[in-house]
């Protein structure tokens, strides 16, 4: 893309008009529905558009955020990695949010939309089992009926979270369909919705798929950067030079950029699951070989062959694990003002050991790609302020790093 172009599309950007009228960031986004769900999709739109900016629901979301997840999450100087490093690393503490990751700010915001809009019911899809359980969480503050559909592989590997979804009331429902794992999870939430288009909510887990949940999400998760940006300066006085977050779909990664996105000499980078390696089928680093098409209701970057036909995915993360991307990354990408990376499934594995070993934190797998990241980017850059967004804890991943990391015995 040219400069002129993509100048052009930054300052649209920052102006606040993107998503446009159609939920487009540029090119990319957009809304590929059925014709049936037509009717909720404009429902919902004009929803968030009343309820989003309006100061009651403000109010009532800044003090759950307070009072039930925990924020403001602490910013944390990390000491340790910093010397080892060579840099100031922060870390932005989404660890520490109720249920252990940065999806409850968009699973309770949602959560509390549905209850403004009347919905009887809740629906959600989920991969690993993170959004499940924090939807369900939310649910059951909010006080609706939740409903989870999980491939039954996923059900299989993540069998402590089905537990922790159905303790709080949630009812999780296996699908047995297509690739029984989170892209036939998100086609079953779609279809339910579909069937029961006037009383049911359907909660989305990333900024992802068709507008406005790309919007939605990204305005729920900025909270992560609104604090972010506010502690630094404070803290240290300054604006970081850096920011780097591990991307999936997107939405901790969105969160944390998007109060900086004005800041010209804030650099940003986006880090992907390099999996196995770069064969087709072994990653899911959208950024390098994805070419656009649609997915789940989106126009943007994805993993696909020849004939167009989504490709598998791998990653030793299941949070990174899919082969799109959400749309305002594809655009930031193409203009250059964030920039992605990706690291193996043994970088990640190394620091979540270094992490755990050196500052007494137990990162995610997922938010172990952002600690590689960051320490590519401090060996690079010496002295640089770098503030990870630390999306969540690593706790869920013990199972993993049992089979890996321990049974291999921890080298010091
Ligand atoms: C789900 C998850 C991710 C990936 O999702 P994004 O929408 O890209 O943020 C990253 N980290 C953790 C801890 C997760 O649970």
């Amino acid at each position: 893309m040219d400069k002129t172009t993509a100048n052009a599309l930054l300052a649209e950007l920052l102006a606040g008009r993107m998503p446009d009228a159609h939920g487009r960031f540029g090119p990319y986004g957009g809304r590929y529905i059925p014709e049936t769900l037509v009717p909720a999709f404009d429902r919902l739109e004009a929803a968030v558009k009343r309820i989003l900016p309006s100061q009651e629901f403000r109010d009532e979301l800044g003090a759950e955020l307070r009072d039930w997840v925990g924020r403001p999450t602490a910013l944390s100087p990390m000491r340790n990695l910093s010397r080892r490093w060579g840099a100031e690393i922060w870390f932005k503490r989404e660890d520490l949010a109720h249920t252990g990751a940065h999806k409850i700010n968009n699973a309770l915001g949602q959560a509390l939309i549905a209850k403004r809009m009347g919905a009887k019911r809740i629906v959600a899809e989920t991969g690993a089992g993170q959004h499940g359980v924090a939807t369900a969480a939310a649910c059951a503050r909010v006080g609706l009926p939740c409903t989870v559909y999980m491939g039954e592989v996923d059900m299989a590997r993540q069998a402590p979270n089905v537990g922790r979804m159905r303790l709080m009331g949630a009812t999780v429902v296996p699908v047995t369909s297509g690739d029984r794992t989170l892209r036939a999870a998100i086609d079953e939430a779609f279809r339910d919705w579909v069937s029961n288009p006037d009383d049911t909510f359907y909660c989305l887990g990333s900024a992802l798929g068709p507008h406005p949940y790309p919007y939605l999400v990204r305005e729920l998760q900025s909270v992560i950067g609104r604090e972010a940006r506010a502690q630094i300066l404070e803290r240290a006085g300054a604006l970081p030079d850096m920011l780097v977050a591990c991307v999936g779909g997107g939405s901790n990664a969105i969160g944390l950029f998007h109060a900086f996105l004005g800041d010209a000499s804030v650099r940003m980078f986006g880090v992907e699951a390099g999996g196995r390696g770069t064969g087709l089928g072994d990653n899911a680093a959208r950024m390098p070989t994805g070419r656009p098409g649609v997915l789940h209701g989106t126009y943007s970057l994805l993993l696909q062959d020849e004939d167009g036909q989504v490709q598998e995915t791998h990653s030793v993360s299941a949070g990174l694990d899919y082969s799109g991307v959400g749309p305002e990354h594809a655009l930031l990408h193409d203009i250059g003002r964030a920039e992605y990376m990706a690291a193996l499934d043994s970088d990640a594995l190394d620091c979540v050991k270094e992490c755990s070993t050196h500052e007494g934190v137990l990162p995610a797998l997922e938010s172990a790609h952002a600690l590689w990241g960051a320490r590519e980017l401090a060996r690079r850059h010496p002295g640089k302020r770098i503030i990870v967004g630390l999306s969540g804890r690593g706790d869920k991943d013990m199972p993993t790093l049992q089979n890996t990391l321990l049974s291999q015995g921890v080298p010091s």
